[in-house]
């Protein structure tokens, strides 16, 4: 769909100021100035891209800066723009961002692997080289958080019309996708984007295995709206009785991908899986989505195991829902989902709500105190980052950029080969090991890391690059459950062990 800058401006008046209007206004002019003669593969002229991107900004609700950043991103790298002549136009903070982006955007993960007999011996520096980038691009990303959120509205746009690319390039960037922007996306609670990148790339990486979930969800497509619009005019129907307001409810189909990985967990049945469509509701503050709850529950058995109270016990990026399965209607098992507006705009655009809230409705000191969307360790993530993002207005150095840890809960470290392995804290080179392959991990003796030699209760770091050593006499031994993190090191050590004892 061709944009114009009028459909960004439209949804930014209703939060910037005249004064941000026109700074975006203006960093349009400049960059379609600079883009003009280019077009994309698709044949679109090439400021449809830089408006592609910066609409999701808009969307998002996020500032003036990160917008004209979006207009911008592409103007150094494509157009050859120089960055002081940004720093000039738009100021320090502008250019800082399309200069950050500039950076992410040189990385190229695995992009002369794309075969694996191009592994070769002689590639060895140029390897180095490329784990050093990607290292850099998550600094880059962490000093400021617009950059990440400007980088994955260009992806998702790239996504939309990678189309346009030959087979094998578009199948290299979507698994680029799934491996890294999707999960980037995940951690920073942007669920919406995270969603749209997943099944976009879903496409390109298991064409059949898209095919047939697509089929598998639209043969009975229709009749399941029809269901759940009965189900909605019943709930209301009971709310209202009982004098509780809802400000919205909804139905909302699952995203292909998660469908994905949730039937292959449930032996591919898809009679097993209940929320392939839910119903959402927002209410007007907790204390009410624990009312809606209790009054659904009386009216409609819950499925023992399936309440989750997200709300109390947020999930590790900040989600917070209330979420229960029900008989319903003519006995059919439904989902629903009820939170409160914020915890949904959480939900939708995470760290970017957050921004937009310090920024537009009062100090961050009131969010804290108010506990608005998310539980206090998370908070403390999101502020360090905002902070952070300040200090960075004088140069800081790569170890200070280091030492907060992006990632919190988990750690991404790389294989000699430039493979990304994202583990959860507190992982040892056994786990590493496994996650390669179970031949690895059950034979695996010692580990370098960063070209050192450890032991193997050394603790994974953010960053590290692991290079696994193997003996053919090693095997899972009973004290590797101790240091152990992930759960599939864990069964397969298990497995071993116990076949061992039968023998
Ligand atoms: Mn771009």
């Amino acid at each position: 769909m061709k944009r114009s800058i009028g459909d960004i401006t439209r949804i930014c008046q209703k939060y910037l100021t005249q004064k941000d209007l026109e700074k975006i206004q203006k960093a349009f002019e400049f960059a379609q100035k600079a883009h003009q003669g280019q077009y994309r593969r698709n044949k679109d002229e090439f400021i449809q891209h830089s408006l592609h991107t910066a609409l999701t900004l808009a969307q998002m609700g996020l500032d003036a800066e990160t917008i004209s950043g979006g207009l911008l991103h592409d103007t150094v790298e494509d157009a050859q723009i120089n960055p002081k002549e940004i720093e000039k136009n738009f100021g320090h903070q502008i250019s800082n961002l399309v200069w950050g982006i500039t950076r992410v955007g040189k990385v190229r993960l695995k992009k002369e692997w794309a075969n694996q007999e191009l592994i070769d011996q002689k590639l060895d520096d140029r390897t180095k080289n490329q784990i050093e980038n990607l290292r850099k691009m998550f600094v880059a990303m962490a000093k400021d958080v617009r950059v990440v959120l400007i980088k994955l509205a260009d992806r998702l746009h790239n996504m939309e019309t990678l189309y346009a690319l030959p087979a094998q390039k578009a199948k290299r960037i979507a698994t680029e996708t799934l491996e890294i922007y999707a999960p980037l996306a995940h951690r920073l609670g942007i669920g919406e984007i995270k969603g749209k990148l997943e099944d976009l790339a879903f496409i390109y990486v298991l064409p059949a295995e898209y095919r047939r979930i697509k089929s598998l969800v639209g043969e009975k497509d229709q009749e399941r709206k029809t269901y759940i619009k009965k189900v909605i005019k019943a709930i209301k129907k009971i709310l209202k009785s009982e004098e509780i307001e809802v400000l919205d409810i909804d139905g909302r189909a699952k995203h292909l991908y998660s469908l994905y990985k949730k039937l292959k967990k449930h032996d591919n049945d898809i009679s097993k899986i209940y929320d392939l469509m839910a119903v959402r509701m927002i209410a007007s503050n907790a204390s009410d989505c624990y009312k809606i709850l209790g009054i659904i529950h009386e009216k409609y058995k819950p499925l023992p195991g399936y309440i989750k109270d997200y709300i109390s016990m947020p999930k590790p990026n900040g989600y917070q829902s209330l979420h229960t399965t029900i008989f319903c209607l003519d006995g059919r098992i439904c989902e629903i989902q009820i939170r409160t507006k914020k915890m949904h705009e959480h939900a939708e655009y995470g760290v970017a709500a957050h921004w937009h809230y310090t920024n537009k409705i009062g100090p961050k000191k009131d969010i804290e105190q108010k506990g608005i969307f998310a539980p206090k360790k998370d908070l403390g993530w999101i502020s360090d980052l905002a902070r952070w993002q300040e200090k960075l207005k004088s140069p800081t150095e790569f170890k200070n950029a280091i030492k907060l840890d992006f990632f919190s809960d988990r750690i991404f470290a790389f294989t000699p080969q430039g493979d990304v392995k994202n583990l959860p804290v507190g992982a040892c080179p056994i786990d590493f090991a496994y996650s390669i392959h179970t031949e690895v991990g059950g034979h695996c003796q010692g580990a370098r890391i960063n070209g050192k030699m450890v032991s193997l209760d050394y603790e994974l770091k953010n960053g590290d690059m692991v290079e696994i050593i193997k003996a053919k006499r090693a095997h899972p031994r009973q004290d590797w459950l101790k240091l152990i993190k992930t759960a599939e090191a864990r069964s397969k050590i298990r497995g071993y062990l116990r076949k061992k004892e039968v023998i």
